[in-house]
């Protein structure tokens, strides 16, 4: 049955069924007879006796394609019988020996050819009509097959951005516990230095614990806070994160900080993570480089047309090699352990609150930076 040829009942129904059974020929005869006597009536009334058979083929056509092959060569044996009865001379008798015996012959043998091309072409189409639907199954299947793993790839992304953000205070709070330990096993123990540790312990763990309630907030499409935030309190903020990791690459802090400059609406963390960010992704690209000294410069200006404007510079290699666009592409690394989220994720954060964030080359190092809208009223 078509249904099963297809595997699609619906769109198999305009398909021609292939050869049926005995029985299923029903509607197929009642075709064959109904346009035989049809065109018997036709060509009689057209008394056109010197071209009797066109109609007849046409019989022929239509009850091979719409019942099949038995149905067709009944269809050719009633025009046979039809042309000998009604049009061979004598009429009105079905003896065979008739002098335009070979006309009869010469109508049969090309009834039975186009009785057998229409099959053929009637099977060619239905296997053209098969290759299609199945075509088409395999492009739906694609597409579900793409729409998945597009799925999963967003909820991937979710999973890396969350381990992405969290991985850095959490290497933190271990940096500082171990620093702590070291205090206490001192002779004497330093209690100020523990003290302190533990301090940023548990600055680290409230941080992390803030991402991850902010990207959970993000992945809900929950709202990110609205509030007034200042670039060089986060700025400022941002650098007693970066003390261990700057001590490591020994690198230097600088910074450069606005007087006076506007706050910018928008969520704290948020910003802060992406001050952060671009902070790490600096030091670390020091600390692959040979250049020396090396310093991180963050710095705030105000520009004209009401925007706040935040660089992170390092002096480190430089952008690598391409379009400095290609770096906010997610998965775009350069660094062996590096995943490519940060810079994907940190102009996400920015474009979310309105701003543009971009990065260049100095040739003694590479700038990124990102500027945000100040607020009519804060600007009035
Ligand atoms: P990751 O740090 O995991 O590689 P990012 O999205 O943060 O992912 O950075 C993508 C790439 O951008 C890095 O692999 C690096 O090639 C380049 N990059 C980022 N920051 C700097 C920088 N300060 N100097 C030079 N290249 C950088």
């Amino acid at each position: 049955m078509p249904s099963q040829l297809t595997g699609d009942t619906h769109r198999s129904a305009s398909v021609p069924p292939p050869i049926p059974s005995f029985g299923e020929h029903w509607r197929g005869y009642v075709i064959a007879i109904a346009t035989a006597a049809g065109a018997v009536a036709a060509t009689h009334s057209l008394r056109n006796p010197v071209f009797p058979t066109p109609l007849f083929f046409a019989s022929i056509v239509v009850s091979t394609w719409y019942g099949g092959v038995i149905p067709g060569v009944l269809a050719v044996a009633l025009a046979t019988v039809a042309l000998d009865y009604f049009f061979i001379a004598p009429t009105g008798s079905l003896t065979l020996d008739k002098p335009e015996l070979p006309y009869l012959l010469e109508f049969a043998l090309p009834a039975f050819l186009t009785c057998w091309f229409v099959k053929k072409r009637q099977i060619t189409e239905m296997a053209l009509r098969r290759s299609r639907d199945e075509m088409e199954t395999r492009v739906h299947e694609r597409q579900a097959e793409l729409a998945r793993v597009s799925r999963i790839m967003t909820i991937g992304e979710v999973g890396v951005s969350v381990s992405h953000e969290v991985n850095q205070p959490l290497m933190a709070v271990v940096l500082h516990g171990d620093a702590g330990l070291r205090w206490l096993a001192a002779h004497p123990p330093n209690l100020n230095e523990v003290r302190k540790s533990l301090d940023r312990i548990i600055e680290e763990g409230t941080r992390a614990g803030e991402i991850v309630q902010r990207i959970r907030a993000l992945s809900t499409k929950g709202s990110t806070k609205r509030e007034p935030v200042s670039l060089n309190e986060l700025a400022a903020e941002v650098a007693p994160l970066l003390e261990q990791n700057l001590i490591r690459c020994q690198a230097t802090l600088k910074l450069d900080l606005a007087p006076a400059l506007p706050a910018v609406t928008g969520d704290r963390v948020q910003l802060q993570q992406v001050i952060f960010n671009l902070s790490m992704n600096a030091i670390e690209a020091m600390a692959g480089s040979a250049a020396t000294p090396r310093q991180l410069v963050l710095r705030t200006r105000r520009e004209r047309h009401g925007l706040a404007v935040c660089t992170v510079e390092d002096t480190g290699p430089g952008l690598p090699p391409g379009e400095p666009e290609q770096l906010f592409a997610a998965f775009f690394t350069t660094r062996t352990d590096g995943v490519g989220i940060g810079l994907s994720i940190s102009r996400t954060i920015i474009e979310a609150h309105g701003g543009r964030l971009w990065a260049t080359d100095t040739g003694h190092g590479a700038v990124f930076q990102f500027e945000l809208p100040i607020p009519q009223e804060t600007l009035a």
